[in-house]
Formats: C-alpha cells, structure tokens, sequence
C-alpha cells in the first residue's frame, strides 16, 4: 500500500487531523532522547483502545511496521523505527479511575507521569516511579523502559508499582492482565510486558498501585572532596541495613554543569555530592540523619548540608532533577549511559570509566543512581563532529563491557532498545538470547511491533559499529 493510501485508510480510523504525513512534521518523530535517527513513513494519534486495536489490524494486515511512543524522552533510541508507523499515544491520557479505599489508579498509557504524582499528592498518596523526566515522561513510555528514579531505592520501580494492564496485541486483539487484585493466576504476564519497550503490543490501559506520602522527609547533601569517598560512604549506609529513599551521587563535572545554569548552591570546589533523602514516620528520623551524617564522617565528608524547609529540599533537588539539562552548557550532544554494577564495584567501575573517557579524549559527567549501583556516565560530544561521535560510540561500549566484567548488566532503565542492541552478548548466552526472541515470537510472530530492537544485528561487531 503506498503512503498517501495508507494516511487516507488511517485518517478513516483516528480522525483527519490526526494523522501526519508531511516532511516537517515526520522530521519531528525521527528521534528521541537516544542518538540514533530514523525516518517514519507516518505518525497517528489514536484516542481509545478501539482506535489503538483497528489501526493495528490495518498495519498488521498489511505487514507494515509500527511502534509505540509516548513523550519520546528515552535514552536508547526506543521509538526510532525506519519506515514504521509512529503511533503517539500522548491523545490517551485521562485519569480513568482513582480507588483509593484499594490505594489504585486505572489511567491512560499517555498520562504524564508528574500529573498523576500531582493528583494523587493532593489526598495524601504517591504514585512512587519518578524518573527525572517525570514532567514529560508518559506512564505508557515508563512501562516500556520499566522506568526507575531516585526515589526507586526504596520503593522500586515501575513493575513494583504496575498491577494490570490493557493491551493491543500486534494483530490487533485486545487483552487485558493482571488487575486491581494481587496475584492473579496464570503466568505474569503484567511483569512480562513491563519493560519489554513496546515489543509485544501497545499499553492502552494501566492499573496503577498507590501508596501514603511518608510523614516526614529528610533532605541532605553531603559533600565530599574525593569521589571514592562519596561512593564509599554509600555503601557504608547500605551496609548500615539504612534505606534511604534515595541516594544519588553527582560528580565534579554535573556540579560546575548545574551551578553554572541553574545555582543550587552545590559546592564548586567539591568532587562528589551525594543527595540523600530520608522518610518515614517523624519519631527517629532525626536519630537516621545523625547515624547517616556520623557513617559520611567515617568517609571523610567535608560537611553535610540538611535542608530546614520545603524550599530549601526543593533548591537542592531543582539541580539533580535539571542535572541532564544543565550539560547542554557544556556541549551540544550527550550521550548517556545506563550500566549498573553491584554497589561495593562502583568506585572501581568509576575510575574506569573516567579512564576510558580520558584515553578517548572525552568530558564525562557522572551521575549516579548510586544505592541502586546505577551509573550515568555522560560523554559529552558535538555530532558535526564525525571523530568525536566514533570516539563516543566506541568508548559507550567499553563502559558497558565495564559494567559488564564487574558483574553487572547494561541498563538499569534505560532500555537496550538500537543504543545497545549490540552489547546484549556482554551479559547473555545465544541461548539467553534465543529464549527472549522465542517470547517475542509468542507475541509477534509477524516482527512488525518495534521491530529490530533488544536483540544484536547479525552484521553487528562487538563494539557496534
Ligand atoms: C532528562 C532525562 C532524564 C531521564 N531520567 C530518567 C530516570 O531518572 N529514570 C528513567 O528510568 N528514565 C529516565 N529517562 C529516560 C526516559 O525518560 C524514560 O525511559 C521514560 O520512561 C520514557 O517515557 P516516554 O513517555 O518518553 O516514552 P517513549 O520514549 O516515547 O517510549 C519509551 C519506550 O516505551 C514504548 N512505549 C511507549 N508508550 C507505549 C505504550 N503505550 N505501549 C507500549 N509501549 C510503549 C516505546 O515503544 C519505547 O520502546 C530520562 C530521560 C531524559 C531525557
């Protein structure tokens, strides 16, 4: 079917102006955060599953491929799909239901995520996943990187937090799992789909899990002059038996990146912060900081910094929340990675990739999910520049192979998505491999539905080039 049809036989489905085929608006959708690029055949905005489900049977009929997207804010190329039919769900984004006697919310895949979290703060409760993006970042996009965030320490990430979906198969079937009720019988199909990056069908209803907000907060910022100490000290607390809400480390480079734009008052002159966060009931919490503070003492802290009100905790998560923001003052493209390694690893995993940045000549910025051992290093680059986005490339893959020898894996939330389709073999066996791609054949036999991702490309080289 060629193109124009095609738009014409979509725009009978989802509406005229619901379709968009024109150069200047298809050049919009040919990325997202990630680096790569592809060029779409056409993008449409469905507004109900029955739309989602008779555009797919049209696709899937004619064995044209298509992927989901939400806010298009992930870091591994996730919606780049050449030739694919984009279809935005960023239309489907009500709050259908909130229960909260059953501490549930039932909403649309494209409901941004702050504004769930915002609606429910109001009474008191918490939809807990906060990926940094969180003010653009859909629940269907979250669902399909299995989205984590600094409060994720402690509370999980999205799968913890995803109790029922809907789901349009790749041939148009409409399905539902799991639900409102815990442990459904039969296989867990909910925690299948979950991070499985719009492989297996398209989101197009969620039940979500509510908590209470914590009565009391704490807010710290350590700061260290040496950034083995700060990841030290981080494992001492864990070791502690502490959970924190969060704990996230930010180095030199973020520092001077977030002062420069955004002046939260973080240390210049520092090699390491640590922004960590206390909750739970208010009887003790004092006590906590105090044993935090003394275990940040045992690693040499320069001085710890506790916020005394709301304002003073919103300035000093204003520049972790703007930290990736902030880099665009340090060069025009970045390119994050997303390796996690076990925590005790990761002053040893850090010096190796301040090495790697260094023998490539590469700036790094790094920021880390650091109790959950979630690196972010940043190698920043300018893309006009052919050398330096080889340099990148080539120096990405081997801090995921750093990750990797350090018994750790490739994403933490990111995806694997095109960014890292070719570091699978670091962490798995062609028989790990050939499992997942028989799970991906159960769902979509036709290979239409985000087609070529996750898995290596068979002409691919070790380091993905
Ligand atoms: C500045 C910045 C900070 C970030 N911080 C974090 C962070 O702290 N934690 C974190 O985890 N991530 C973070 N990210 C990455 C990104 O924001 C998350 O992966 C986010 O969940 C993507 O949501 P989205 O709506 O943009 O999804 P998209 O990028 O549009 O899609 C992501 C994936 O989900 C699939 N998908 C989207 N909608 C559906 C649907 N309805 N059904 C099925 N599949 C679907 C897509 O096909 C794709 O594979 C950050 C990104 C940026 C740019």
């Amino acid at each position: 079917m060629d193109t124009d049809h095609l738009a014409d036989r979509l725009r009978r489905v989802v509406g005229r102006e619901n379709v968009l085929d024109r150069d200047v608006d298809l050049q919009v959708y040919e990325y997202d955060a990630g680096v790569d690029m592809a060029y779409p055949r056409l993008v449409c905005f469905p507004t109900s599953t029955r739309q989602v489900s008779d555009v797919v049977k049209l696709l899937h009929k004619q064995q044209i491929p298509f992927v989901a997207r939400g806010a298009g804010t992930n870091l591994s190329g996730g919606t780049v799909c050449k030739d694919a039919v984009i279809i935005e769900m960023s239309r489907m984004n009500r709050i259908l239901e909130i229960d909260y006697p059953n501490m549930r919310a039932v909403v649309e895949p494209g409901l941004v995520n702050l504004h769930l979290v915002n609606t429910v703060a109001k009474d008191g409760y918490l939809y807990a996943p906060d990926p940094a993006s969180q003010k653009v970042s859909t629940l269907g996009g979250n669902i399909g990187e299995n989205s984590g965030g600094p409060h994720c320490l402690k509370y999980g990430v999205t799968t913890n937090h995803v109790l029922g979906l809907e789901v349009v198969l790749p041939n148009g079937q409409v399905i539902e799992v799991g639900g409102k009720a815990l442990d459904t019988p039969g296989y867990d199909l909910t925690g299948l789909i979950v991070g499985s990056e719009g492989t297996f069908g398209i989101v197009t209803k969620i039940t979500v899990r509510l908590i209470r907000q914590p009565e009391a907060i704490k807010t710290m910022l350590a700061i260290f002059n040496s950034l083995q100490d700060a990841a030290d000290s981080v494992s001492a607390i864990i070791a502690a038996g502490i959970l924190p809400a969060t704990l996230e480390l930010l180095d030199k480079a973020f520092i001077h990146a977030i002062e420069e734009s955004l002046k939260c008052g973080y240390p210049l002159d520092a090699e390491a912060v640590l922004l960590i966060e206390l909750d739970g009931i208010r009887d003790g919490l004092d006590r906590l900081a105090g044993h935090v503070t003394d275990l940040c003492k045992e690693h040499n802290v320069r001085e710890v910094r506790v916020a005394k009100s709301d304002e003073e905790r919103e300035h000093l998560w204003a520049g972790r929340r703007g930290a990736f923001g902030s880099l665009a003052r340090m060069a025009p493209n970045f390119l994050t990675l997303d390796g996690t390694v076990p925590r005790t690893k990761l002053p040893e995993v850090l010096a190796k990739v301040v090495e790697i940045a260094k023998r490539h000549g590469l700036k790094v910025a790094n920021c880390l999910h650091a109790g959950d051992g979630n690196l972010h290093p940043c190698l920043l680059y300018d893309e006009r520049d052919d050398g330096a986005k080889k340099a990148t490339r080539i120096a990405g893959f081997e801090i995921l192979q750093a990750c990797a020898d350090a018994g750790g894996t490739l994403s933490g939330e990111h995806g694997i998505g095109i960014e890292k389709q070719n570091a699978m073999p670091f962490v798995f066996t062609k028989s790990d491999l050939d499992a997942m791609r028989r799970v991906k054949d159960v769902f979509d036999p036709a290979g239409l539905c985000n087609a070529e991702k996750i898995f290596p490309t068979e002409e691919a080289s070790a380091h993905g080039e």
